[in-house]
């Protein structure tokens, strides 16, 4: 039987094409020309007028917190329940991150948790948009603008997903997005940092090159201590590919999806999955089964039947107050996180994903479960 992967990147011949020229061409004044295409590609399928691709989601992250001075003594909210990236950037420049817990629907942020995290160094929200769900925005810009804090959007996951008609990455003060290969799309590794702010704009551009002013004469010259964490022409060229299908793969994401939730929630009382709220539009990065409490402790069982019969599965992200990146903070109450962790697992999911193999994946987790 064939391997299923949770996650595969969907590479066709435009891409390949693309990619070519960018290592036959793509050199001297051709250097940057998938870069800026790729940019301005990106920009325009979220509707925002600015975007800066970077080598990663991570470095984004870090250019935008330096961009709004955030540093020592400031403190940034986000879920406890995460991937570490979106939290390692903080400690970057020298903030605290504070953590809090989601809510149980859509495994994002809870506000009214986040507006009992705020105190007077609160500078940030990062609300990450987990597994294609919507973080609650409305709410959380509501917080921010009553206590002056910035609205991040970490849209990693989330790329195609829609909040009331607009698409997540393009509602805050900026975003960031991840084409690593196991996301939505891919340009290998990757990111890029979104806004509408030009100012914000600016100042990631120069810190993202070194700290050298645009326009600035002199060569060699950095007017501060910058980084650098720029993608490459080649990588853009792959990018350029995948944004001309991604509407395709994100409508493959959602019947994927559906397939999986007529199956598997009307056999599973109790058990949820990814959820879509009124409004909004997910892409369902990573369908997602939460098992019932009763049958939490299964879940490790599922896992391993599933990995017997060569099918991908992966766990729930871990609450990150658990791990020894946290361990000098002071500990958090997130009970909704902890459970979550325990109780969920992701499924396969990629636009070449046949039905035979998905039936395959839907069976297994139905045997291997007992009521
Ligand atoms: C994948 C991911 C990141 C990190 O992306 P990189 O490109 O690997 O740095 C950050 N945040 C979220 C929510 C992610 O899923």
């Amino acid at each position: 039987m064939n391997k299923i992967y949770y996650t595969k990147p969907s590479i066709g011949e435009r891409e390949a094409e693309y990619v070519l020229d960018a290592v036959r061409n793509g050199w001297g004044e051709h250097c940057y020309d998938y870069i800026t295409r790729f940019e301005r590609d990106f920009a325009a399928y979220l509707g925002v007028p600015h975007a800066m691709a970077t080598s990663s989601c991570t470095g984004a992250l870090h250019l935008g917190l330096r961009a709004l001075d955030i540093g020592p003594g400031d403190e940034v909210i986000l879920a406890d329940i995460n991937w570490v990236a979106s939290a390692a950037p903080v400690f970057y420049v020298g903030a605290t991150p504070v953590l809090v817990d989601v809510l149980e629907d859509s495994w994002c942020l809870d506000p009214a948790a986040v507006e009992r995290a705020i105190t007077p160094k609160t500078r940030a929200i990062i609300a990450v948009h987990l597994y294609g769900n919507l973080a609650a925005l409305a709410e959380l810009q509501a917080l921010a603008d009553a206590h002056g804090l910035a609205l991040i959007e970490d849209a990693a996951e989330a790329l195609g997903s829609e909040y009331r008609g607009r698409k997540a990455g393009s509602l805050s003060s900026f975003s960031v997005f991840s084409f690593h290969g196991t996301k939505v799309m891919t340009t290998g590794e990757g990111g890029m940092l979104v806004t509408r702010d030009e100012t914000l704009l600016k100042r990631v551009q120069q810190l993202n090159n070194h700290g050298r002013a645009a326009g600035d004469m002199r060569q060699f010259w950095p007017s501060e201590l910058g980084h650098k964490y720029k993608i490459s022409n080649l990588q853009a060229a792959l990018g350029c590919a995948q944004l001309e299908h991604l509407d395709e793969m994100v409508a493959r994401k959602r019947e994927i999806f559906a397939v999986y939730r007529e199956a598997l929630l009307p056999a599973l009382p109790g058990a949820a999955m990814n959820p879509e709220a009124p409004g909004c539009s997910n892409s369902y990065w990573m369908p997602t089964l939460v098992l019932p409490e009763a049958q939490a402790e299964q879940r490790d069982h599922v896992l391993e039947a599933m990995r017997q019969v060569g099918i991908d599965a992966r766990i729930f992200f871990q609450p990150l107050s658990q791990t020894p990146v946290f361990a000098d903070l002071p500990a958090v109450n997130t009970p909704v996180s902890h459970g979550l962790a325990r109780r969920a697992f992701n499924l396969p999911s990629y636009p070449e994903l046949s039905r035979d193999d998905q039936q395959r994946v839907i069976e297994v987790i139905l045997a291997s479960l007992s009521a």
